[in-house]
């Protein structure tokens, strides 16, 4: 199976930006411009407190909505936390799991990685479980075991038949946000090396059907080349995702 077979995965993040009436303008946007989905996915990652509303526009179209993070307990004493029936509750199908954000501002450890995307799983959400090198990490040529050890907290709970739900995105911590893209040959080795890794601990039939996308300054003029490469399924796009007319071209992407 070849890249191609994969549904390419276009997502956007929006983490702590635009107003709720942005949020569903952007909805109706993306909504007139999706057609069956048939050919591709897309996915928008809002904000928790408006996720009800954003799900109440998108009902009816192939757009997936989902939280941008999850606590991995039912319900208890977590102050300010989201549990994943919750996130389904209000309408999301899908969460991301371990963005770097999470990782490196909030502090959240490898140690709750597993549990996050097993209960999203349980619960009917679909994982976007990222993953990601620090420039020091890459300077230290420290990238593939960095990138292991966060699969391995990651997967801890995946099984071989969860293959068809879980995406992988990689995203350099050093490109998020900053301008700065990783090389499509950068990118495609590092995603190649993800694949290699899920062949592992889930076999050849698992890590052909697991999608591994790219996020990092993903823009209009680069979402086709990135999209080209074999091992890359798709693209979480953040900054881009803002706005309509960085967003539709990234969706629009010309695939031939
Ligand atoms: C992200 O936050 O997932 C991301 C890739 O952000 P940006 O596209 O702005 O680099």
């Amino acid at each position: 199976m070849t890249h191609k077979s994969r549904k390419p995965y276009i997502a956007g993040n929006w983490k702590m930006n635009l107003d709720r009436s942005k949020c569903l303008d952007m909805v109706k946007i993306i909504k007139s411009r999706l057609g069956d989905g048939n050919d591709r996915e897309v996915a928008v990652f809002a904000p928790s407190i408006y996720l009800a509303d954003v799900t109440a526009v998108a009902q009816g179209s192939p757009l997936g909505v989902g939280g941008q993070n999850l606590w991995y307990e039912e319900n208890g004493a977590f102050t300010g936390e989201v549990a994943a029936r919750m996130l389904r509750e209000v309408g999301a199908d899908r969460v991301l799991v371990g963005h770097s954000e999470r990782r490196h501002v909030f502090h959240e450890p490898d140690e709750w990685m597993g549990r996050k995307v097993r209960a999203a799983l349980d619960r009917d959400l679909l994982p976007i479980y990222c993953v990601g090198e620090t420039i020091e990490e890459r300077r230290g040529n420290r990238t593939d075991r960095v990138i292991k050890r966060q699969l391995d907290a990651g997967f801890e709970k995946v099984r071989p038949e969860d293959a068809h739900r879980i995406t992988v995105a990689y995203e350099p911590v050093w490109a998020i946000g900053t301008g700065e893209t990783a090389t499509v040959e950068q990118a495609a080795a590092v995603h190649k090396m993800i694949r290699k890794w899920i062949a592992q601990r889930l076999g050849d039939e698992a890590s052909q059907i697991t999608r591994v996308i790219y996020g990092g300054s993903v823009k209009p003029d680069n979402a086709k080349q990135l999209m080209a490469a074999e091992d890359i399924d798709g693209l979480l796009v953040g900054g881009a995702s803002l706005q309509a007319d960085t967003f539709i071209p990234i969706i629009e992407y010309d695939a031939r």
